[in-house]
């Protein structure tokens, strides 16, 4: 099966019980057993759940994993995979990971005995120089946010495997329909479904996808040990999300290709940053391991914060907010916002100028999105002008 009819159909056959042709919504803690260790593979909903295992099955799909699991969020899923690990144990890591991703990693398990190395890994051949005896793990997100840099994922995954390193790619901002991560020789996969898969910015979630029996037995045994999994509703919600990831993720990729080229002519835009852009440093290799290049664009506004902050306020399509991947457009200052903790200077060093904006373009008619930020431009301006 092709990738829109498994979003539809994997794992959702019609309900054995009762014949409803959708999936139904196992609001339920525990299962009656038939005699003593007798029951249909259900026990206690932190272990199973029908719901959440339709939802798995359906994602591993996505991903052409042989398993898949679950999570409350993206960085429970991320905890849960870190627990691969053990004390002494070395991550590589790229330095402009999600926020959260960073805080887990340094401020949370960094304390239980796992040590890091955040290098730049838009250059794979930094990789091999950051190996030790010690590392066990190569932890990749691309692109990357809000800059929108790539990592070559082949690349590095081999690099990883020749040292025996688990390679895990965060494919949340790419999602399954435009990037799959284990086809180029990474382990694990592992999704915010908050973002593109649930879709509607109604439900946090999280998944990671493996077709390693070993990893899986050991992130599953660490799942129903530490407890934080989602509940059936919020499943439901997400597996409702993916069924339309394919005709959504085609909508975004569209809409986001016109709102870049607007702003690339806008003379009050200094730079424009999309992996679908000539320009974009790494366009060959978006093109190469990507089937699109995705919804998230980010620009630099001449001007300054003053002239970012004003763009922010006028738009009025683009809500200002931070998270992404909804079908509504949102637009966000990630100096201000989303990487806000990051020292100035680092931050700047970065490329998270004060200028700089990110847009989650959504699925709107792109006529209207780039009305919007018409309008935004021309009130901007209105305010820079001297009274
Ligand atoms: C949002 C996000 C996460 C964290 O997911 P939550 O569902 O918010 O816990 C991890 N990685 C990336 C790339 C994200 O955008």
């Amino acid at each position: 099966m092709k990738f829109s009819t498994k979003a539809i159909h994997a794992g959702q056959p019609a309900d054995p019980a009762t014949g409803a042709t959708i999936v139904p919504i196992y609001q339920t803690s525990t299962y009656t057993q038939d005699g003593i260790g007798q029951h249909k593979g259900y026990e206690y909903s932190r272990t199973g759940n029908p719901t959440r295992q339709a939802l798995e099955t359906c994602l591993a799909s996505l991903e052409n994993a042989d398993y898949g699991l679950c999570f409350a969020s993206g960085t429970a899923a991320a905890d849960a995979v870190m627990k691969l690990l053990n004390p002494g144990d070395h991550v590589v890591c790229a330095d402009d990971v999600y926020g959260g991703t960073y805080r887990l990693f340094e401020l949370v398990l960094k304390r239980y005995g796992i040590e890091y190395s955040w290098i730049d890994m838009t250059d794979a051949a930094s990789v091999k120089s950051a190996m030790k005896p010690n590392t066990k793990m190569v932890w990749i997100e691309t692109p990357t946010n809000p800059l929108l840099n790539l990592v070559d994922i082949s690349a590095v995954a081999a690099l990883a495997k020749a040292s025996g390193a688990i390679t895990v790619v965060d494919n949340t901002f790419a999602s399954p329909y435009l990037q799959q991560p284990l086809a180029l020789g990474a382990d694990i996969v592992l999704h915010s479904t908050t973002k593109y898969i649930g879709g509607h910015s109604d439900v946090v979630g999280g998944f990671i996808g493996t077709s390693n029996s070993g990893y899986l037995e050991t992130i599953k045994y660490h799942q129903n040990a530490v407890g934080g999994v989602p509940g059936a509703f919020d499943c439901w919600l997400t597996m409702r999300g993916a069924k339309t990831l394919a005709v959504r993720m085609k909508q975004h990729c569209e809409n986001a290709q016109r709102v870049a080229d607007f702003l690339v002519d806008h003379e009050d835009v200094e730079k424009v940053v999309y992996p679908g852009l000539a320009s974009h440093p790494q366009h060959d290799l978006a093109k190469r391991q990507m089937s699109g290049f995705g919804g998230m664009v980010s620009f630099v506004i001449k001007g300054g914060e003053q002239a970012a902050r004003a763009i922010a306020n006028k738009t009025k399509l683009f809500s200002l907010a931070e998270s992404l991947g909804g079908v509504e457009s949102l637009i966000g200052h990630p100096a201000t916002m989303t990487h806000a903790s990051i020292p100035v200077d680092e931050r700047e060093a970065r490329g998270i100028t004060w200028g700089l904006l990110r847009l989650s373009v959504g699925i709107e008619d792109a006529d209207d999105l780039v009305a919007d930020l018409e309008q935004a431009f021309a009130a901007a301006r209105q305010e820079a002008v001297p009274a």
